[in-house]
């Protein structure tokens, strides 16, 4: 594969921290940036290494899932930052599945932070930026024409699926999975797990001091994001 030749041509999709380059009919070439922002992209910053480290990382995880049965739009890796994925047709809803109660979820409802909730929370969040990605409900979802009644129904399945295995693997490494995002897409007549899974898109936190390892780090200024991205990536044993 000759990324210099995918790149030439324009991405088909470039977003806040990743651009998406069409290699044939049936596959992307999706790069990892270093850009970093928050708050829908009111805070932005460069980080270098933070696209390595995701692309990594976020190869690793959709490798877990395949192994565990879940389907996912995932390829290869290709080193440095690079991942070639099935090309998806993205449903643009933000999956987001809660363990514990943090950002979000305690500035809306009375959950104090830190908060082990008594089931897992399933949300969607409709992915517009002009509108703040609000959180959806299912009568919306369907007459906003964004998924069908099955898919809503497939969808919160393969949420609470991903969250048992991504719950075990950072169990396994001192690491608690407090929340995550996940995006779906379409592709043939299937739903599988697409875009990324990464501590940008993930709060992890560590199982004996507490440690943040995730973006709230960048979003709270807590100090050097890249050295918990970094943090993540050993304990996985990805470098
Ligand atoms: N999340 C994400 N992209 C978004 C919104 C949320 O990846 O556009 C992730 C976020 O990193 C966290 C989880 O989804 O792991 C839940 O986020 P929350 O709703 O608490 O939003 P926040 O507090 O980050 O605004």
């Amino acid at each position: 594969m000759n990324i210099e030749e995918i790149k030439a041509k324009k991405p088909i999709y470039s977003g806040k921290a990743k651009s998406i380059y069409e290699v044939d009919e049936d596959k992307v070439l999706i790069e990892f940036r270093d850009d970093i922002t928050a708050g829908d992209g009111a805070k932005k910053d460069v980080k270098e290494g933070k696209g390595y480290l995701n692309a990594l990382i976020s190869s690793y995880l959709f490798k877990k899932l395949e192994e565990n049965g879940i389907e996912t739009h995932f390829l290869e890796y290709i080193e440095p930052n690079y991942m070639l994925a099935k090309k998806v047709e993205i449903i643009p809803i933000e999956v987001i599945v809660r363990n514990i109660a943090a950002g979000s979820l305690c500035r809306r409802y009375p959950f104090k932070e830190g908060e082990r909730l008594k089931r897992p929370i399933v949300q969607f969040d409709y992915k517009n930026d002009e509108y703040h990605d609000p959180m959806l409900n299912e009568d919306i979802a369907i007459n906003l024409g964004l998924a069908t009644e099955e898919e809503l129904k497939k969808m919160r399945e393969i949420a609470l699926k991903v969250n048992e295995v991504l719950k075990k693997v950072f169990d396994e490494v001192g690491i608690e999975l407090v929340d995550f995002k996940i995006e779906i897409g379409r592709y043939k007549d299937r739903l599988v797990v697409a875009d990324e899974i990464s501590p940008d898109t993930m709060r992890l936190w560590d199982k004996s001091s507490g440690d943040i390892l995730d973006k709230d780090v960048f979003r709270k200024d807590l100090g050097d994001v890249i050295s918990k991205y970094r943090e993540v990536a050993k304990r996985l044993k990805l470098i």
